[in-house]
């Protein structure tokens, strides 16, 4: 496909946050967003050219929707597989197939991973719980292998006795148990890959969570430089082997012996949303670029940056925070604030010791 111009439609499966901050991005490059979303009123919704609301098993509305866009993007990972199927013979995605599999099931993903290599925590199918504890040790981390999102369908298991109990919590869901990884602090690299293969990676960002959701994201990362060219090389060696086309956020903990990869995530993500005020050209743009065949910006970090989650009641902050100094605010319009809701975020910028290019 010839490389996408002004006036040409990106059509994007999801209509939150994520959706509406491509969206912006797009609407720079001269392009039209068309949102797909089940739910009413997607924040998306507000700032793009068309809306459908239907749900991922309505055939006839995946398939107009196809036929209106020049490409297919997501901003959700969790599109079912005979949507996918039906969209792809019609236009095609980005990031492709492959990549969304392989991050939607976890143990296809630390099957992928360490395929290629890379150091992941210990882990074990866990439909036979006694089997997966044997292999594994406590304490250990027990996760539902698909929908997992912000620290849920999670149990942690400090003893062999506590095991059975976190199993039944699950209800049955496919679960892998993981080896607790005895981290010193949790980054993520957001790197993209272009059409023609060139990557470019973001500064590595070290993220705090509280009660699993993100909570701050910290520009530059506690690294030393030998653990971030790791992380960058990490970070590439990923997408090439997926031949991805997008932005994809890498989570990694940093542990005495090295870098482990938590999980990847085939879209933008949470933790690059310092890029919009961190540099020339921020992960929305560098996506649009990515899936319209355009070449990669530059993703090369100008300022420090720390990125702070507003969520719940933290919207009623904005007042305050709109008059501080350095503070440039992303508010995503939703209506309700209900508690762990993603409302917003603030991106509070300062001059450091002189960025880095990691780009
Ligand atoms: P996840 O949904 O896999 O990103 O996990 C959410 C959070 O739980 C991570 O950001 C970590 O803080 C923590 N966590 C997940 N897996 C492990 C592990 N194997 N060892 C220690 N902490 C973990």
């Amino acid at each position: 496909m010839a490389i996408l111009t002004s006036g040409a439609t990106i059509g994007i499966l999801g209509g939150g946050q994520l959706g509406r901050m491509l969206a912006v991005a797009a609407s720079r490059l001269g392009f039209h967003v068309h949102i797909y979303e089940p739910g009413a009123n997607p924040p998306a919704a507000d700032v793009a050219h068309a809306l459908t609301t239907a749900s991922y098993e309505d055939e006839d509305a995946l398939r107009a929707f196809a036929a209106a866009v020049d490409v297919i993007t997501y901003e959700f990972e969790n599109v079912p597989t005979a949507a996918l199927d039906l969209l792809e013979a019609i236009r095609p995605i980005r990031p492709n197939r492959r990549a969304l599999a392989t991050s939607q099931d976890r143990i296809a993903e630390k099957d992928f991973l360490t395929g290629l290599g890379l150091t992941v925590a210990p882990y074990a199918e866990a439909s036979n719980i006694s089997a997966a504890i044997a292999a594994v040790g406590t304490p250990a981390i027990l996760k539902t292998t698909r929908f997992g999102y912000d620290g849920k369908g999670q149990a942690r298991i400090r003893t062999p006795e506590e095991a059975a109990a976190a199993h039944a919590s699950m209800n049955g869901a496919p679960t892998v148990l993981e080896g607790f990884v005895n981290f010193s602090h949790e980054v993520s690299v957001i790197a993209a890959r272009g059409l023609d293969g060139s990557v470019a990676v973001y500064d590595p960002g070290e993220n705090v969570h509280v009660d699993g959701i993100l909570s701050t994201t910290t520009v530059p990362a506690r690294l030393t430089p030998t653990q971030r060219s790791d992380a960058v090389l990490i970070a590439a060696r990923i997408l090439n082997a997926l031949d991805y086309v997008g932005v994809m956020g890498v989570e990694l903990f940093v542990t005495a012996d090295g870098l482990l990869v938590n999980e990847i995530a085939p879209r933008v993500h949470n933790s690059g949303h310092w890029t919009q005020n961190g540099c020339a050209v921020d992960q929305f743009e560098q996506h649009i670029r990515a899936v319209s065949g355009w070449p990669l910006g530059d993703g090369g970090r100008h300022s420090d940056v720390v990125m702070e989650n507003l969520i719940g009641d933290d919207i009623l902050r904005v007042p305050d925070i709109a008059t501080e100094r350095g503070a440039a605010l992303h508010l995503y319009g939703k209506a309700e604030a209900r508690p762990g809701r993603k409302m917003g975020h603030v991106n509070r910028v300062s001059q450091g010791a002189g960025g880095s290019r990691a780009g």
